[in-house]
């Protein structure tokens, strides 16, 4: 090759990728030393494969170096889980970006990791198809950086997350070879499971390359609602009014009064002055079973005291009611605060209530404003702390953050529903898993990459 040879890393990398699939200059792979959490750190270089082949070759290289390798899919990510603290090479898998087969028989997509989740819901909708994980963020976010984070979504309550349609995987181990874990059948129990231990394994243990995910048929039907309520206890219970009803819903959405007020604009109603939650709600099936289910659910939302119920008429209205919610954290960000962290606590249903009033108990004694939403039919319940970082210190922060952590702990829930332990949660750890269970979940990351060239400096602290 005739590549100018200016060190192994970088000429190897070149042999491999050409010079189309390198990034080598600062104003370029600064770039991607950054994700969704506000974090930074400079890669030295950006590796863009197209083939599987490609990313054993840069595995290896990197193994023999002991070049710290971190994938990438669209860097959304919140926990800052994609920032190359080591620096190293960025793995940007926005080149293996096709969805290699759908399969109406088997029910199942085969895809690249970089496959945006949005494109790969549309495709098989085409064939009356249904890929339900749908975080937020699916309009940019990859199928390989759900599959690593075990992303979940609005439909979550009903359908599950990431990890319940993944069904096999292809994945380059940090010594370059190539393993498939799982079955390509609906069932399958031969060996341990290891395609459930690389999924939200955040990169640090192998490189996914390839995923065949499970389908269901598409519902036939899907209803929407909205509603306002005077307090947000009211709105925790018009959700366990239909849990209790027989209703599983397929999506049971919240913001409070603050998230609210910051998108309340983009509704396609009113919103009055009184109003301190707000709820969509979506249950789909069968045409007769949705009209059956959607009186139930209006009949809890009256029960429950709601002030405003907007069923949506139309597929133009249902979508702008889902922008308004999807459009919450970029709003949050437009608010002028210079700091914002995203909590992703966890708690049971019964719990949502406690989690709530002791969020608004505690907001006062910081210098902070706390915006609350996220899937309250699952309990997973996005906490944005907002603050101007010259107002806060920095152990006031970290002991609101751990009050947060210790009470949802407390209540039954868990640290993270979805967004994985990155950088952000890496030292409240600690509060949830018992130091034997880190130590052996030390020990299987040895195990898959003794040399520690993978995403190194992620969800262990050192
Ligand atoms: C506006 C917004 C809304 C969001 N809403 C949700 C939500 O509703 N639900 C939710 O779960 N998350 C949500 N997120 C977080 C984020 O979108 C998810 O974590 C998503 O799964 C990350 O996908 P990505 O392609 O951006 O991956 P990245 O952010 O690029 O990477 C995430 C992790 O996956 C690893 N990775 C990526 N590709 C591979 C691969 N091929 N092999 C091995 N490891 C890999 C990375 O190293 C990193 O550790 C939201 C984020 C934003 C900004």
């Amino acid at each position: 090759m005739a590549f100018l040879k200016k060190d192994p890393l970088e000429s190897g990398l070149k042999e491999i990728l050409g010079k189309e699939g390198l990034l080598c200059e600062k104003a370029d792979v600064s770039c991607y030393g950054f994700d969704s959490s506000g974090l930074e750190a400079e890669p030295d270089l950006v590796a863009l494969p197209e083939s599987v082949e490609q990313v054993r070759k840069i595995v290896r290289l990197c193994n023999r170096l002991r070049v710290p390798l971190v994938p990438r899919g669209a860097g959304s990510s919140t926990t800052g889980s994609t920032v190359p603290v080591r620096a190293g090479v960025i793995l940007c898998f926005s080149r293996m970006n096709r969805i290699l087969g759908i399969d109406p028989v088997e029910l199942t997509a085969r895809v690249e990791p970089g496959v945006v989740t949005g494109v790969l819901q549309e495709e098989v909708e085409k064939q009356r198809l249904f890929y339900p994980p749908d975080p937020a963020s699916l309009k940019f976010c990859t199928i390989g950086g759900n599959v690593a984070t075990g992303a979940g979504g609005a439909r979550a309550v009903k359908y599950g997350v990431t990890k319940d349609y993944v069904r096999s995987l292809r994945v380059v181990l940090s010594d370059g070879s190539l393993i498939h874990t799982g079955v390509d059948t609906a069932k399958g129990v031969a060996g341990y499971d290891l395609t459930h231990l690389f999924v939200g394994s955040e990169g640090t243990l192998g490189i996914v390359v390839e995923i065949l995910l499970r389908l269901l048929p598409l519902p036939e039907a899907v209803g929407t609602v909205a509603a306002l309520f005077c307090d947000l206890d009211a709105a925790v219970d018009a959700v366990t009014c239909l849990f209790i009803s027989g209703i599983l819903p397929r999506c049971a959405e919240f913001l409070d009064e603050n998230t609210l007020s910051v998108v309340s604009r983009a509704l396609p109603f009113d919103v009055s002055e009184e109003a301190r939650a707000f709820l969509l709600l979506e249950v789909d099936g069968e045409i007769s079973s949705v009209k059956s289910q959607l009186s139930a659910l209006k009949a809890c939302l009256q029960k429950a005291g709601a002030i405003k119920v907007l069923e949506a008429k139309d597929e133009k209205e249902r979508r702008r009611l889902w922008e308004a919610r999807r459009s919450v954290s970029p709003a949050l960000r437009g608010l002028g605060y210079d700091r914002k962290i995203s909590e992703d606590i966890c708690v049971p249903r019964r719990a949502i209530s406690a989690m709530l009033s002791y969020l608004r108990e505690i907001q006062p004694l910081y210098p902070v404003d706390i915006f609350s939403f996220g899937h309250m039919g699952d309990g997973n319940l996005h906490v944005n702390l907002l603050f101007n970082s010259h107002e806060m210190d920095h152990q006031d922060l970290e002991a609101l953050i751990k009050k947060i952590m210790k009470k949802c702990l407390e209540l039954g829930g868990t640290i993270s529903g979805e967004h994985g332990i990155g950088l952000t949660k890496m030292k409240y750890l600690g509060l949830e898993l018992s130091p034997r269970v880190i130590g052996l979940e030390r020990q299987i990351k040895k195990v898959f990459d003794p040399k520690g060239i993978l995403n190194p400096g992620k969800i262990f602290e050192e």
